[in-house]
């Protein structure tokens, strides 16, 4: 016979994998997400808030922050649906990995081919995530204001929590057909003098079509080349611009590699650093975290965390 201990600690060990899993989730997850909560958590609140992600400037990365914030807020419960409005140019359903999975567009329902729900793509990963591309091939660019707005009222009459729309770039017809359903804006721009002014640009055009809630994601940043005074750092950009940040993504060779494999960052299992700071700006959009993670030193141990947490600190 085993000493009593023994035999406690055997039994216990079984459970360590567990706890292991238990804590690894909720340090990443801020202690709010530690169930496995695959589209059962969904949250079913009336108001949808409809987001337009826009830059001005083309190869920013909205699309990329499209697809990641919009998984990352669907994995938090939410009911998500993504539009597609960049219509010659299209390609968030690469980055979604659902390109041959589309049959219809928002075209086929304007011209009476198919219903909404035909055309609103569902993730077979995490099923409260949703895409409607507008169109398939240029041509067809003939959606109006109007069509936009009466698109997202039927969405957001289908029980969507958010509903986030790739802009074109540019700030011709496209862009003003795809902000004018929005209530926010997310400006996104990479910390280069020309992309900021395109931004600061497409800013005052926001405002003019009434939309006075936006907030500021800086991509590609490289913090060796801030700390070397090459590059601006995060803070410059969000002073020059003068909008609330929400969040910074570091340069990262991973964005490439999940955009061929149609796998967004926010998905893989051992988060790169952009995965993190994507997931932490979807918390932020959402409300559910307030701190910034530290690009120059995000992996930090429980106290450092305790510390941000408690003392503000980002
Ligand atoms: P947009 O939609 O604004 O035109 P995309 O999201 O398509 O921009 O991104 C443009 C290019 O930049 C893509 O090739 C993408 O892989 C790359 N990219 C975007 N964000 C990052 C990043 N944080 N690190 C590295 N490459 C990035
Ligand atoms: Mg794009």
């Amino acid at each position: 016979m085993k000493p009593f201990w023994t035999q406690i600690f055997k039994r216990l060990a079984v459970l360590w994998p567990y706890v292991k899993w238990f804590i690894k989730f909720n340090l990443r997850d801020g202690f709010v997400s530690f169930l496995p909560n695959r589209n059962f958590m969904t949250e079913t609140t009336s108001v949808t808030r409809t987001i337009v992600v826009t830059s001005g400037k083309g190869g920013v990365g909205k699309t990329t922050a499209t697809a990641n914030l919009g998984m990352s807020i669907a994995r938090l419960g939410h009911r998500v649906a993504l539009i597609d409005a960049d219509i010659g140019l299209r390609n968030l359903d690469l980055l979604l990995g659902l390109e041959n999975r589309i049959l219809y567009t928002a075209m086929d329902i304007l011209d009476g081919q198919c219903r909404l729900d035909q055309a609103l793509i569902r993730d077979k990963r995490w099923k409260n995530l949703s895409l409607l591309s507008i169109s398939k091939n240029r041509q067809r660019y003939n959606v109006t204001r109007k069509n936009m707005e009466n698109l997202v009222t039927s969405i957001s009459s289908l029980g969507y929590n958010f509903i986030i729309i790739d802009c074109p770039a540019g700030i011709d017809v496209g862009f003003i057909n795809a902000i004018s359903p929005a209530q926010e804006a997310l400006i996104v721009t990479t910390p280069e003098i020309t992309a900021i002014r395109d931004a600061d640009r497409v800013a005052g055009l926001l405002e003019a079509n009434g939309i006075y809630n936006t907030k500021l994601l800086v991509n590609r940043v490289r913090t060796d080349m801030i700390q070397k005074n090459d590059m601006m750092s995060v803070r410059d950009v969000q002073e020059m611009l003068g909008i609330p940040l929400l969040g910074a993504i570091p340069e990262d060779t991973h964005v490439i590699i999940s955009t061929n494999r149609g796998e967004p960052l926010v998905l893989k299992k051992k988060l790169t650093l952009s995965g993190i700071a994507f997931e932490n700006a979807a918390r932020r959009l959402i409300g559910k975290q307030d701190y910034f993670i530290d690009l120059t030193s995000p992996y930090k141990g429980i106290f450092q965390k305790f510390q941000d947490i408690v003392f503000g600190d980002f």
